[in-house]
């Protein structure tokens, strides 16, 4: 999509210190960390948030998951514990429209969330 920060990350018309990548997914590490470990975890095609999805991404939002879990352990936040947060509309902050997954860890979190 033409104005989407994230689909310019896919298309590296803007740079980002990528940590994984495929031809579906792109991991790259967020410019304002909120914790030792910080990485966006996105699908290359363009899907604003979760409500958007359809049965038809099933397989796409599975791969996220899976590549969070790699992500993990090879950033070595699998065995104390890591958190994956999507934001999802104007509550939560959400402040790109294209589905993300945040990959955080490497510090202590509390329960409930702000
Ligand atoms: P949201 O609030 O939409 O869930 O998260 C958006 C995230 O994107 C934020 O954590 C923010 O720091 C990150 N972000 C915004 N612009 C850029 C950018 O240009 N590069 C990178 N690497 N991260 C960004
Ligand atoms: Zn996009």
């Amino acid at each position: 999509m033409k104005e989407c920060l994230f689909c310019k990350i896919i298309e590296k018309k803007i740079p980002a210190k990528i940590a994984y990548e495929d031809d579906k997914v792109l991991a790259f590490h967020d410019i304002s960390p909120q914790g030792p470990v910080h990485i966006l975890i996105i699908p290359k095609v363009h899907i604003p948030s979760v409500n958007e999805l359809q049965d038809s991404d099933k397989e796409i939002i599975g791969s996220l998951f899976v590549i969070a879990s790699k992500l993990a352990k090879e950033y070595k936040v699998d065995q104390k514990g890591f958190r994956l947060v999507i934001n999802n509309g104007l509550d939560t902050g959400q402040a790109v429209a294209h589905l993300h997954v945040h990959l955080i860890g490497g510090r202590l979190m509390q329960w409930p969330p702000g």
